[in-house]
């Protein structure tokens, strides 16, 4: 190794610690967070949306509506089928049991899968004590359904399916044009939860036939607290029942003052996601190609997700005979996740890479590493260096991996008994 003067945290290219958690959430962009700041203030924009007797209400109005067209736009919708929202959470919540409480005479059975975020399978849990019945896809080892097991789980019955694009602990994407043909043949509607995609993967609704679509500001550059669902409306229009109640905003699917600054912010990420995207995916595609290069050399190391049905941001690696809170221990310049952030307070290994099949050996190892917007090559390449010096220093104090040296079964070795 150089001196401290060749060292980039010296340098100052190098801040630590290195952000790679984009998936959990990322920082707002500096464009959406200036003109968030414009719709606060007494000199700014803060008149209720919903006040149309005066200029302060109807300035606020048009700026929420120039920002349905934005939000539209990045996915190829008519804005009138837009409805702001808290977040992706708020969305799911309301296309599930929105649709299946609007149509309890055509049937009562959804179809989703056990790799959906909580915001989906809690959902899903509450309409089975509702009455609804649920069948639960497992996705192939690789972490993705595929559309015949959808169009084998349809019943007579069936009202909604739902389905990712794109999961957020492996990255890996569903194809949403050979289910939504499938689904859409039979009548049934298709929801898709789309956080992880929209603003990364290109989405037009104009051809993909999906019926319901949520998604979220904060994992697409704006703030926490806002995100939309898109509920079709040409040629058919979706029925909603609504979950919240009161002054009849949006059209009466989503009562509450609408919050403008969260509104406008959102819709200005969505314009510079969709003038991005292209040249940053492939920045960040690369980035993280460099990561799985330098780790993949190493020994018993997998990656978790289809290797190329994957978005450029997420890799997910378990590090096999690495207990992942004693690598991430050993790697304090380093915010990344183990599993899933959403469910990293509890004890329990990640339920997707269960439902992949993984033992819980692979399970207990995973890491996820997720890069975006700020990500730098030289953020990259000191992670790519401390990650594999740290796996090889752990291993060589290991008892697993001594045991693993020797042939013996390393699935003999009681999980819960490691500190
Ligand atoms: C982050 C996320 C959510 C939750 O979104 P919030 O806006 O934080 O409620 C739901 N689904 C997926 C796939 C996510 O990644």
């Amino acid at each position: 190794m150089a001196g401290p003067t060749a060292d980039p945290v010296h340098q100052g290219v190098l801040a630590l610690p290195i952000y790679l958690d984009y998936a959990a959430t990322t920082p707002v962009d500096p464009q959406v967070a200036a003109s968030l700041s414009q719709y606060l203030n007494q000199g700014g924009v803060f008149g209720n949306p919903a006040s149309t007797t005066h200029s302060f209400g109807l300035t606020a109005a048009r700026a929420v509506e120039s920002a349905r067209a934005q939000v539209a736009a990045l996915l190829g919708a008519d804005p009138r089928e837009i409805i702001w929202t808290s977040g992706a959470t708020e969305a799911n919540n309301l296309a599930l049991f929105g649709v299946m409480r609007a149509n309890l005479r055509r049937g009562r059975h959804l179809i989703t899968g056990h790799t959906e975020h909580k915001a989906v399978l809690d959902v899903c849990r509450r309409l089975e004590r509702e009455g609804c019945t649920v069948t639960w896809l497992d996705p192939e080892p690789d972490g993705l359904i595929p559309p015949e097991r959808v169009a084998a789980a349809l019943r007579p019955d069936t009202v909604l399916v739902s389905l990712m694009h794109v999961n957020n602990e492996t990255g890996v994407i569903h194809d949403l044009a050979a289910i939504g043909e499938i689904t859409r043949a039979r009548g049934v509607l298709l929801h898709v939860d789309a956080a992880q995609s929209a603003g990364k993967l290109p989405i037009d609704l104009q051809v993909l036939p999906v019926d319901l679509l949520s998604l979220s500001a904060h994992k697409l550059y704006g703030p926490k607290g806002v995100g939309a669902l898109y509920v079709r409306q040409y040629p058919v229009r979706v029925r909603l029942e609504p979950l919240l109640y009161g002054g009849g905003q949006e059209r009466g699917l989503r009562a509450g003052t609408l919050p403008t600054h969260q509104i406008v912010a959102l819709g200005e990420a969505c314009r510079i996601a969709g003038e991005t995207m292209a040249d940053e995916q492939a920045r960040i595609r690369n980035q993280r190609d460099r990561l799985w290069q330098a780790w993949s050399a190493l020994e018993d190391v997998v990656l978790n997700g289809h290797p190329e049905r994957r978005v450029a941001g997420i890799l997910n690696v378990s590090f096999t005979g690495l207990p992942a809170e004693a690598l991430l221990a050993a790697l304090p310049d380093l915010a990344v996740a183990t599993g899933s952030a959403c469910t990293s307070a509890s004890q329990e290994s990640s339920h997707v890479l269960r439902a992949m099949g993984c033992d819980e050996f692979r399970a207990r190892g995973a890491v996820r590493f997720s890069l975006g917007r700020y990500t730098t090559d030289a953020e990259v390449d000191y992670t790519a260096r401390a990650v594999a010096a740290a796996v090889n220093r752990l291993r060589e104090l290991s008892p697993l991996w001594a045991l693993r040296r020797h042939g013996l079964d390393h699935r003999a070795v009681d999980w819960t008994a490691l500190p």
